[in-house]
């Protein structure tokens, strides 16, 4: 039976795939509640595996190891108390905004009328009235969107599970979304019993939810949790909200370990990719001059603030400076440390040197370097490393690495991209 209101329970979840030397652990032993009446806020960097553990939560997915219990019972086969709204919402082109309403309530043997009626009240409760005959290619992104909702909502889940589901919309449409959610959520307009949303954005997380659990990967993991006290209507401007980014900021970035080493292995070799932060040359060093200037330690908040960089950029910027040696990370507090100081205070060649020895270490730059020396005539066009990166990422973040990476290289000239052959080689 279900206890204190415990809507949802992990318990020792993992999960992996493939086996032996192949095997990538997405997730490892994680353990969490959900309870009625709570939103709760899954944050963690991208491949973390957030959304491994919603299809794991409604599921879509078996957990291979741990258990995962609904109103106490273990979950076997997919959940018929939750629904995921997805970043981009799969509408069916060729049925109008109502029957794409009414298409998970079809599924479900509910009788036209009542799928009608159904279908009608919640396109009128997502702010789609007068619209219930559109096509989808008719609607704006955000649009489109709130249609998505609106199915996942037909079905009247007791857990409405959310993955990134802002982040494809442009910053207003977005904005104006999450404050409907939030109207929607906090009226009880809607017979959701709780909410998970799953992000890596720190300040829709601190927006919106009444808890953060917080995450990190290699494996993917819970590192921390952070109750969020402030009464709805947050506002981002208030005082009390910036103090909460502030600290969600500190659990998130946790702190550098001892010996800054490069974890994770190349990609054309076994195991988990390496991935690089996705933060190009020119922000890296930016970050580094302005701490120089600053000196000591400095809330982290504040330096993302003072750039002018969204989270989303600030963050890679950090980790990839971390990474490279530049700064350590402690309580939310960023220190430049000696070699970072070093590097801000010397000519562009020794920066290049610096930059160039710090990241010959990094696996998918030494793999990188690698083939074009066995290449001939030092050579290989992008799409043989955008195959390989394909097999670890996503078309469109292979395509990331490889801008990254050839950023890098290309600063620190350890190999060089021609852009008429879009080929690299290395420089003689
Ligand atoms: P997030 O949603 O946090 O970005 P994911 O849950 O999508 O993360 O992925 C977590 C990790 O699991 C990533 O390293 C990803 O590459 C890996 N992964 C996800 N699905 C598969 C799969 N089908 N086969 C192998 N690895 C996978
Ligand atoms: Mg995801």
């Amino acid at each position: 039976m279900a206890q204190n209101g415990v809507l949802l329970e992990l318990r020792g979840v993992g999960k992996f795939y493939g086996r032996g030397e192949r095997r990538i652990d997405a997730v490892a032993n994680v353990n969490f509640v959900i309870r009625e009446g709570e939103f709760v806020a899954l944050l963690g960097p991208s491949g973390c595996g957030k959304s491994t553990l919603l299809r794991i939560i409604t599921g879509l997915a078996p957990a291979s190891a741990g258990e995962v219990l609904y109103r106490g019972e273990p979950l076997r086969g997919v959940n018929p108390h939750a629904t995921i709204v997805f970043q981009t919402f799969a509408l069916y082109p060729w049925l109008t905004v109502q029957a794409n309403v009414e298409v998970a309530l079809k599924a479900r043997g509910v009788p036209p009328d009542a799928r009608r009626e159904r279908a009608l009240k919640l396109i009128d409760l997502v702010g789609l009235d007068g619209f219930e005959s559109a096509y989808p290619r008719e609607l704006s992104g955000g649009m489109r969107q709130k249609v998505g909702f609106a199915r996942a909502l037909a079905v009247e889940p007791e857990l409405l599970c959310l993955d990134e589901p802002f982040s494809a919309l442009d910053v207003l449409s977005a904005e104006a979304l999450r404050g409907e959610l939030m109207e929607l959520w906090t009226s009880r307009a809607m017979p959701t019993r709780a909410i998970l949303l799953v992000t890596h954005n720190i300040e829709e997380a601190v927006f919106m939810a009444d808890r953060i659990i917080v995450m990190d990967k290699d494996p993917g993991r819970v590192i921390n949790e952070v109750e969020v006290t402030l009464p709805h209507p947050r506002h981002r401007k208030d005082l009390r909200f910036l103090a909460m980014v502030d600290r969600v900021y500190a659990a998130v970035a946790g702190e550098t370990p001892k010996d800054v080493t490069m974890l994770g292995v190349a990609p054309d070799e076994a195991g988990k990719t390496e991935m690089l932060p996705h933060a190009p040359i020119n922000a890296i060093a930016g970050l580094v001059e302005h701490l120089a200037e600053e000196g000591k330690r400095v809330d982290m908040y504040r330096v993302g603030d003072d750039l002018g960089m969204e989270l989303d950029d600030f963050l890679p910027t950090v980790e990839a400076a971390e990474l490279l040696g530049f700064v350590t990370v402690q309580e939310g507090d960023i220190t430049l440390t000696p070699l970072g100081q070093t590097f801000a205070g010397t000519t562009i060649i020794a920066r290049k040197e610096i930059f160039a020895q710090r990241i010959r270490h990094q696996p998918t730059i030494r793999w990188i370097i690698e083939e074009l020396q066995a290449a001939e005539e030092h050579r290989l066009a992008e799409e043989f490393f955008l195959e390989t990166l394909q097999r670890h990422f996503t078309p469109d973040e292979a395509e990331r690495q490889l801008d990254i990476a050839i950023n890098w290289g290309r600063y620190a000239e350890v190999f060089e991209f021609d852009d008429d052959r879009d080929e690299l080689y290395l420089p003689i």
